[in-house]
């Protein structure tokens, strides 16, 4: 019995295979004659000879090109094109050219139905069989849709995030949490364990000592916000999202040649409500008995609203609160955007995306309004878009300005060191250093000078740069840190999304298509602004304006216009 139920199975296989072949030439083998359609199943040569024609029909299209531009007449371009032609290298999300025709496991069941003809000639014929196939089984189920699981990726969503690290996913919940029932919104992801991502390498401090007023706000806000995270991201019946918050002020040292700058900066965050005390050396002394403060002549001290948290914990908290509103995350990667020309508006639209999800499929993604949240990942997304590429208008002479950059984290142990009352310390020389927890171990890392940026092919830590240029600042400033019993106990590296005209975000409209949002370029910055940030988007797409902290200066048209901004804290 077992073996006929066997046996008839392949029988019915073989007719529906040879059904399908027949059905194919038929309608969609440009080579296949009436007679064919009359023949009995084709033969193993035949169906060869119709492949190699097909593959032989399909125009290989030219790999897109990238203009390396040299010479900047604004921060972003020259106006003018480089004539260097060797310049031009070929792009794709990973530097490869991705083209839909030569991906083997190309499959968009939406656009088959739609356009069969097209599909078939793409896809090849045993993937269009698979499809069908597929869809008889679930006719023969007693149903006509997969279930969401089984669908993978929507066809249409009105609101596309790409990047789902704590800035896209920040954003995804705000939206969500403003318009639960009107909005059909999608994260695309590529790496939903985020091994890479700068949001879970970040040392996730938070503070308040700014100099840009849009960064002080935003500090103020997200502060609020991660505070209480357990009233905003708690779900019905679930356990409440812990951040480890610790709460520790920021001690920032001055020098002769700082304090100033120190000055003016504690000046406009006490007339924004700051919490924050400046110290004179003495007091410094006084309060953080631990620390040498030769050379130093001031210090400003937040007394409240600033402390360290689990970066990863609070975007695993903002998702789940997003997906609890009905978000839903994509795991696929970005590999192309399809753009259309619009003859009405006579301008260029970008609404659809391409992607890959994990078991190699690709498909599109149509969407009404896109966000731009891929972090040290954006120059990536920039080029698809065609920014420095080689495309008709000005687009090709635009350098993005956000670029990966690496940074060390060392983690050590000093078990003499400083106890609860150390505080998160910046040192002059821009060298960071915080507890992490309660036995002896620290956190604590420097940014490099523009000439000893370390290459970023991979996340690979240099331990000598930690002799070098990090403990003996520690050394020098923390009496207690023995340079004997100072011992590595590990150490990470990490991409920041950098900004490298003047290190500041670029939040706000696509210069080219209307319909896209930038939020990168946080620096340092990122994990603690995302509460901000994804308010500030939201209101943004929602309202067509900032409705409570102003951003527009952190936009495109600073950077056209030859107005940077800069921000003064940055380690
Ligand atoms: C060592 C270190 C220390 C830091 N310390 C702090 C700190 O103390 N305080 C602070 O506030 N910030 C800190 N930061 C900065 C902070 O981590 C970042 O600013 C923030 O995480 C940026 O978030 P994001 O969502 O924009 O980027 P990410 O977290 O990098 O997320 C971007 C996501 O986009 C996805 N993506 C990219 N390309 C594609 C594609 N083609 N298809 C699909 N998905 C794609 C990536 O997989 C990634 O998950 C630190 C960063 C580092 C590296």
């Amino acid at each position: 019995m077992h073996c006929m139920i066997k046996k008839s199975n392949h029988f019915s296989s073989k007719i529906f295979d040879s059904f399908v072949k027949q059905f194919y030439l038929r309608n969609f083998s440009a080579s296949s004659s009436p007679s064919d359609g009359d023949s009995n199943v084709p033969t193993k040569t035949n169906d060869d000879d119709d492949k190699k024609k097909l593959t032989k029909q399909r125009k290989k299209p030219e790999p897109r090109k990238i203009v390396v531009i040299k010479d900047h007449g604004n921060v972003l371009g020259t106006g003018k094109k480089d004539d260097d032609d060797d310049a031009a290298v070929n792009i794709g999300a990973d530097g490869v050219p991705y083209n839909p025709v030569n991906d083997p496991h190309y499959s968009n069941s939406y656009m088959m139905y739609k356009y069969p003809q097209y599909f078939t000639k793409n896809i090849g014929f045993t993937r269009a069989k698979n499809i069908v196939k597929e869809d008889i089984s679930l006719l023969l189920d007693g149903r006509i849709h997969k279930t969401r699981e089984e669908i993978g990726c929507p066809n249409h969503v009105d609101v596309c995030v790409f990047g789902g690290g704590i800035i896209g996913t920040a954003i995804a919940y705000f939206l969500k949490e403003k318009a639960p029932f009107g909005l059909k919104i999608a994260v695309i992801e590529k790496d939903p364990s985020f091994t890479r991502c700068s949001t879970a390498l970040s040392t996730g401090g938070l503070r308040q000592q700014f100099s840009l007023e849009e960064n002080i706000l935003m500090a103020q806000y997200s502060s609020e916000f991660i505070r209480n995270a357990r009233k905003h991201l708690s779900i019905l019946d679930g356990e409440p999202p812990d951040l480890s918050y610790h709460p520790q002020g920021f001690l920032t040292l001055a020098d002769e040649s700082q304090a100033e700058q120190l000055i003016r900066n504690h000046q406009k965050q006490i007339e924004m409500g700051t919490l924050v005390e400046l110290y004179t050396a003495e007091r410094i002394k006084e309060k953080f008995p631990m620390i040498n403060t030769d050379g130093i002549v001031l210090g400003s001290y937040g007394v409240q609203n600033e402390g360290w948290f689990d970066p990863l914990a609070l975007l695993v908290a903002f998702k789940a609160k997003a997906q609890f509103f009905g978000v839903e995350f994509v795991h696929a990667e970005i590999l192309d955007f399809n753009f259309k020309n619009d003859y009405h508006y006579e301008k260029t639209t970008c609404n659809y995306v391409v992607v890959r999800e994990p078991d190699g499929n690709v498909r599109h993604v149509e969407f009404g309004l896109g966000v731009i949240a891929t972090g040290y990942e954006s120059h990536k997304i920039a080029k698809l878009l065609g920014y420095g590429e080689d495309v008709d208008d000005w687009r090709s002479v635009v350098n993005f300005p956000i670029e990966p950059r690496k940074r060390y984290v060392y983690a050590f142990n000093s078990k003499d060191g400083p106890g609860l009352n150390f505080p998160f310390l910046i040192d002059t020389s821009g060298t960071y250093c915080r507890r992490e927890g309660l036995g002896g171990n620290f956190i604590c890392g420097r940014s490099p000078s523009n000439d000893e940026e370390p290459d970023v092919d991979t996340l690979d830590v240099d331990y000598s740069y930690f002799d070098r240029r990090v403990q003996p600042m520690l050394k020098n400033r923390i009496e207690s840190f023995d340079m004997t019993d100072m011992k590595i106990k590990g150490a990470w590296a990490g991409y920041i999304d950098y900004n490298r005209i003047d290190q500041t975000p670029l939040i706000g409209q696509d210069p080219f298509f209307k319909n896209l949002i930038w939020a990168t370029g946080f620096g340092g910055l990122g994990v603690q602004m995302s509460p901000a940030i994804g308010r500030a988007i939201m209101e943004f797409l929602l309202y067509q304006d900032y409705k409570t902290i102003d951003l527009r200066a952190f936009n495109w048209e600073r950077l056209f216009n030859n107005k940077p901004l800069k921000e003064v804290y940055q380690y």
